[in-house]
């Protein structure tokens, strides 16, 4: 199956959530009998009660033969590289804008961030059903936005698309028929580089995310660099310095489907998975194959000259 690695970055109630269970939906990852019982993307509340940080989410939609890989981005907040180690987990953005608000200065960061990682963005104007829209004028305050951050000729030739996510529909132009969502996907499919993957090189994943499960303990969430894993298998854990903190036997190896992450029994470069079993390891190091000594740093993964589509 062919993947797509890509983050959204949207200001708070333009409409992310609303727009992720529609993907859902439309791309039948749930079956129809399966309620969205939690909301895409918001569980934002769980995390400060038990007080850890999970900043990137993950949701994992499949349409047609590609699985996309939806990573949630922080707001404007940068702990310690957190948002590139984030970034740097995709290889496509959508930046999804209110068709009446335009862009908020909070999500200038991590748009800045994007950008500077060599990110080519999509630019989707939500909420166009909206009376007040004013979708013209928010490309505009994109384009301007865009020039402000210096944007490469690249970035600011951005595809635009008009949606609204409540009614389940995005197209090239206001005037088109207003159906589904497959105009998104397809822009998605077309314009997010295939990941660069070195699937017979060493294994190494940068851990991007930690969080702590009642059952399975430490959770390491990350992409996967080069290489393949299994369940099951050896692996060591390495810091930014180099140093070796620990080398265990991974005991869980999980994929996002949907909005539930499954046990999965081989991994390989290129994904976005979760492993259980390390016990010291930490966010920014490396898990990698037992004879791998550089870490991984968090960086752009595809530079705009390797960005077209294959
Ligand atoms: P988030 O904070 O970015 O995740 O935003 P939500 O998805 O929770 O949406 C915020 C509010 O905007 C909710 O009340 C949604 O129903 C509404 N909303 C989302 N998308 C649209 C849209 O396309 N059109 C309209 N009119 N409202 C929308």
């Amino acid at each position: 199956m062919a993947l797509r690695n890509l983050a959204i970055i949207a200001h708070v109630d333009h409409g992310k959530t609303t727009l992720v269970d529609e993907l859902l939906k439309q791309s039948g990852t749930f079956r129809a009998n399966q309620q969205l019982d939690e909301r895409a993307m918001d569980s934002g509340d769980l995390e400060k009660e038990r007080g850890i940080t999970i900043l990137a989410k993950c949701t994992s939609v499949e349409w047609k033969d590609t699985r996309l890989n939806i990573v949630d981005t922080p707001g404007h907040a940068d702990f310690g590289g957190e948002v590139e180690r984030i970034l740097s987990m995709v290889d496509g953005v959508v930046l999804l804008v209110d068709a009446a608000e335009g862009p908020m200065p909070q999500t200038k960061f991590v748009t800045m961030k994007a950008l500077s990682l060599g990110l080519k963005p999509i630019v989707v104007v939500n909420k166009a059903d909206k009376p007040d829209a004013r979708a013209d004028w928010v490309v505009d305050q994109v384009f301007d936005l865009f020039v402000a951050l210096d944007a490469t000729e690249e970035q600011l030739d951005f595809p635009v698309l008009f949606a609204s996510a409540k009614q389940g529909w995005a197209v090239n132009d206001l005037g088109d028929e207003r159906e589904d969502l497959n105009v998104l996907f397809e822009k998605i499919v077309d314009h997010v580089p295939e990941p660069i993957a070195d699937e017979n090189g060493p294994f190494r994943m940068l851990a991007t995310t930690l969080e702590v499960d009642p059952y399975l303990g430490r959770i390491l969430t990350g992409r996967i660099f080069s290489g393949k894993v299994k369940m099951g298998e050896t692996v060591k854990a390495i810091s930014q310095k180099g140093d070796r903190i620990e080398q265990v036997r991974l005991s869980k190896l999980l994929a996002f489907r949907g909005l539930k992450r499954e046990p999965i029994e081989e991994a390989s470069a290129g994904d976005i998975v979760a492993v259980a079993g390390l016990s010291k390891a930490t966010v920014a190091d490396t898990i990698c194959a037992l004879d791998v000594e550089e870490p991984l740093e968090a960086r752009p993964i595809s530079p705009p000259t390797m960005s077209m589509t294959i």
